[in-house]
């Protein structure tokens, strides 16, 4: 199994190992992040299958061979897509079907009948791409999962039909607050849901999901036995294929550049300039968004705030609005020069600069996973989907970071910061994440349980 420690780079790969990522950054980065590990352990050449909409930026991997197939999405298709994520989703798990299946048959193919062709060893999809399970199924090869959420939050995504069938969804505003019984610590609240146009489509997606989780040849997280180690108990009687939790991915090699969008580096220069771990970092990812009301709560708490903030306030953030447009004008210049404000920020880079000392997330796992490896305490304002379970295991099971119970008022908003950043039970979150920092780190290095699963994947997967 040493094969890529002795000769990482270039030479001639046995196996191929054939990749298909959802379009959508949170799922782009961990599957590039992984193809990545893959191709450096030496045993294979990695071959990405990609849809047209949001398409990796092929000319940052010339070690891989890209393989494009149409999505079928007409342009109001794609627009659309940030706004309802179901919809999109469930659209591209019927469109990608026969293109999928065409590509994926000539690349197989193409390894039998051509000698100087690698064999494919296996196939490694999104767990989302529930349609493939059925396309390797016909074409006899293995198919494993990558699952780009926590073990936990996919064990909740699991319970679903039970939660719906013990009552607790459809979400009660009176019932929000209560335990769920089957899945501590979470409440009502903290199950994942989204809103979509169509809570069928919703449901008939996950259900889809799992149970193509269930028929696959194994699962790889990108997350750690010693974060999560009581799920993960749990979820190899939920889900009895191998586990392997590999993660973090993004720590095995310098900040990654799979950025759907252009990072603005001028947010490294500004932090240049602040006091070490003075300043809050603030991002909700690429899809969630917020009406203008909570736009301004969340402006005027951080300027009432007066701590120092380097916030992300990506096109569509706000909706209804291009950009910054809801700010009311002068808002920046009575900061005095506290506040930054970029369109999309180098989020890895950003959180490992010392002068980072909070960070206002949305809870989406990337970022919660970037936050505990630089150790930065969190203020979580979960949106949608796995965010609320990530949100609470931070809050509540690792006590790493303090989270809005109910709603973004500025006056709430400018306490929490304040907590956070200068106040005692901020030092107490961040001795803590320091300490989850170390922990994690460890995982990775010889003797680490992500470094054993990793072997044991590669052993797996040469097994086929
Ligand atoms: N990200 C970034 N720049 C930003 C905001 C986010 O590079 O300004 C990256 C972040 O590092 C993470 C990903 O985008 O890897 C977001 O994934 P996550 O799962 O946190 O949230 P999602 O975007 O899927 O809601």
């Amino acid at each position: 199994m040493e094969k890529g420690r002795e000769s990482p780079k270039h030479e001639s790969k046995g196996r191929r190992l054939v990749l298909f990522p959802i379009p959508l950054q949170g799922h782009m980065n961990p599957m590039l992040q992984l193809a990545n590990i893959l191709h450096a352990t030496g045993f294979f050449s990695i071959t990405i299958i990609h849809t047209h909409f949001n398409s990796p930026t092929i000319s940052n991997y010339p070690h891989f061979t890209f393989c494009p197939i149409p999505d079928g999405l007409s342009e109001t298709e794609s627009e659309a897509s940030t706004s309802d994520s179901v919809a999109l989703l469930s659209l591209l798990n019927t469109n990608c079907v026969a293109a999928f299946r065409d590509c994926l048959a000539g690349l197989v193919l193409s390894g039998v009948e051509d000698e100087a062709k690698e064999p494919t060893a296996c196939l490694i999809t999104d767990a989302i791409w529930h349609f493939s399970q059925s396309v390797a199924d016909s074409l006899e090869i293995p198919r494993i999962v990558l699952r780009t959420s926590s073990l936990s939050s996919f064990l909740a995504f699991a319970a679903l039909p039970l939660l719906l069938e013990k009552g607790y969804l459809p979400k009660q505003d009176s019932q929000l607050e209560s335990p769920v019984l089957e899945l501590p610590p979470l409440k009502v609240k903290d199950l994942p849901t989204i809103s979509t146009r169509n809570h069928e489509v919703f449901y008939k997606l996950i259900g889809s999901m799992v149970k193509e989780t269930k028929a696959s040849s194994g699962i790889i997280w990108n997350s750690m036995e010693d974060l999560e180690q009581s799920t993960l108990a749990t979820v190899r009687q939920v889900f009895p294929v191998p586990s392997f939790p590999i993660g973090p991915f993004h720590n095995y090699f310098p900040a990654s550049s799979s950025s759907l969008l252009a990072q603005d580096k001028s947010s490294i220069s500004w932090l240049d300039t602040r006091p070490p771990k003075s300043v809050l970092y603030v991002s909700f990812g690429s899809i969630a968004s917020m009406d203008e009301a909570e736009f301004l709560e969340m402006a005027w708490g951080l300027a009432n705030s007066g701590q120092p903030f380097l916030w992300v306030v990506r096109p569509g953030l706000v909706r209804g609005s291009k950009w910054l447009e809801p700010l009311p004008s002068g808002f920046m210049e009575t900061n005095g020069g506290r506040g930054y404000i970029v369109k999309w920020a180098p989020q890895q880079e950003v959180l490992a600069h010392p002068a980072t000392g909070g960070f206002w997330t949305h809870n989406g796992w990337n970022s919660t996973l970037e936050s505990i490896c630089e150790g930065v305490p969190m203020i979580c304002s979960p949106c949608f989907g796995d965010q609320m379970v990530n949100a609470r295991y931070v809050s509540n099971v690792w006590r790493i970071g303090l989270q809005f119970e109910s709603g973004m008022e500025r006056g709430v908003v400018e306490k929490a910061i304040r907590r956070l950043m200068v106040e005692k039970e901020g030092e107490e979150e961040r001795e803590r994440i320091l300490c989850l920092k170390e922990k994690v780190g460890f995982c990775l290095k010889q003797g680490g349980s992500s470094h054993h699963y990793l072997e044991s994947l590669i052993s797996y997967i040469l097994s086929f």
